[in-house]
């Protein structure tokens, strides 16, 4: 028997969770695994930066209590034991005043909306939480569920931000199975692994190489084909072919890749918008809310729509006793903001922080980073599932697994995990 009969080869583009835990599964199986990451380092949108010697995501990252596949990914790598569920306080800033939204008794006293109102708002909440068939949701969007059902002024002074603020333009038209997801899915007691989720991205790289996978940073894809039962793929390294290839990457940026995919597989998957991420994460030497982890802004004028206060999460000890506090934005990839020169977005940002703590000085700040992130939010509206590609392409052996396929769940790594370990079953099932 030849070396290739005994041992089928497998290349997976993107070094996120999902390209790693794909890879992960090829490997137990005995492929020969090559990965080719377009970064320095992997980690995808989960990409961290140091602080006072911990590992820190570029942008805020939690679990929650319903994502099954993440956490048994964890444990399988053995660090189940550093994940911990604290119950963080959730707020959201309106007309200027801060009101706790964490439990039925705090949407009963949200003094913003009149009690009759409170009362629908907590209605509709308990309705999504016990409703387990979002199928019955589908056809239309939050906006309209949330007008009818919980009532427009519901939808004015709470949602319709939260909406804007994620999808900007686009909030009128996101389908209600994902709001439905948002409010089913999510609990009180957020995960977090202790030290970074980055330890899990660099467990699974080294449970990789050990076991003879190739995992090569800074190798940018350029092109992909397939010919005579072989998949090519070019790098500026030079071309590397495999049995199958599973691409992580956006399917849009996979369609520029693969020249030859037919036009009618791309009229109909290259489909729908998607917007960035932007954040500014502040190192401070002390709090800057109280107690409060994740702030909704719901007020308008302010240059982001969240601040996330990670010390009121995990232990500013875990960070030699800094504070740090991320604050996000969702927008489009052409957006003004992206281009803008760091040191000028920093000074807008920190002047709208006395709105927040007015005792909040400049003085406090001890380092400061800007990320940005293109592809990082799908734009989730009404008939985005009829959009979602299959995981096999048009192109013989090429397989397309992405967080662009995840419905009607907001994208996370839960998603990715639980994608990954499916479409490297699906693949192993089919190679001869
Ligand atoms: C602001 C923000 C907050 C989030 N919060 C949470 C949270 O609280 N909890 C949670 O679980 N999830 C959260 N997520 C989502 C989570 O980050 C993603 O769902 C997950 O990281 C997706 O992983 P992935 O492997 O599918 O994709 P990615 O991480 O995007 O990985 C794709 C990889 O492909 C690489 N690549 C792209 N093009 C090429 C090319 N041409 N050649 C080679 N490599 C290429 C990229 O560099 C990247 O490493 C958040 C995301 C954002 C942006």
């Amino acid at each position: 028997m030849t070396e290739r009969a005994e041992a089928p080869s497998v290349g997976v583009i993107g070094a996120g969770i999902l390209g790693l835990t794909a890879a992960l599964r090829f490997t137990q199986a005995g492929a020969r695994v090559v990965i080719l990451e377009r970064e320095d380092r992997v980690g995808g949108l989960v990409a961290s930066f140091d602080v006072g010697g911990t590992h820190l995501e570029r942008f805020y990252h939690h679990l929650f209590r319903s994502d099954h596949d993440m956490r048994a990914l964890i444990t399988e790598v053995g660090l189940g034991g550093d994940v911990v569920w604290p119950k963080p306080d959730t707020s959201v800033l309106y007309g200027g005043r801060l009101y706790s939204l964490d439990s039925a008794m705090d949407v009963l006293r949200f003094s913003p909306l009149p009690l009759s109102d409170r009362i629908r708002l907590g209605a509709g909440i308990a309705y999504l939480k016990v409703e387990g068939n979002y199928h019955r949701l589908e056809g239309t969007t939050a906006a309209q569920w949330i007008r009818r059902w919980m009532g427009p002024e519901v939808f004015r002074v709470l949602w319709g931000p939260l909406l804007r603020s994620k999808f900007g333009d686009y909030a009128e038209q996101i389908a209600m199975p994902w709001f439905w997801s948002r409010v089913h899915l999510r609990s009180s007691r957020l995960g977090y692994l202790r030290g970074g989720f980055y330890r899990l991205y660099e467990r699974l790289a080294e449970i990789l190489e050990r076991a003879g996978a190739r995992v090569e940073l800074g190798a940018g894809v350029r092109s992909i084909r397939a010919e005579a039962g072989r998949v090519f793929v070019e790098t500026a390294a030079g071309m590397e072919s495999f049995d199958r290839l599973l691409a992580t990457i956006p399917t849009r940026l996979f369609m520029q890749l693969a020249s030859d995919l037919p036009e009618e597989y791309r009229l109909r998957y290259d489909q729908g918008d998607f917007y960035g991420a932007h954040s500014v994460v502040l190192v401070l030497d002390r709090p800057l809310m109280d107690g409060i982890y994740w702030l909704n802004v719901n007020d308008p004028g302010f240059p982001f729509v969240a601040a996330v206060e990670h010390t009121n999460y995990m232990p500013a000890s875990d960070y030699g006793g800094r504070h740090i506090i991320y604050l996000g934005n969702y927008l489009p990839m052409n957006a003004a903001l992206f281009g803008e020169p760091d040191e000028d977005v920093l000074q807008r940002f920190l002047s709208a922080l006395p709105r927040i703590n007015s005792a909040f000085d400049q003085s406090w700040v001890l380092e400061s980073h800007v990320f940005k992130a293109p592809y990082a939010q799908p734009i989730v509206t009404v008939d985005y599932h009829e959009h979602i590609p299959p995981h096999e392409t048009p192109l013989p052996g090429v397989y397309l697994a992405n967080m662009f396929q995840v419905y009607p769940q907001d994208r996370g790594q839960n998603y990715s995990v639980r994608m990954g370990n499916r479409v490297a079953r699906e693949m192993l099932e089919r190679l001869p």
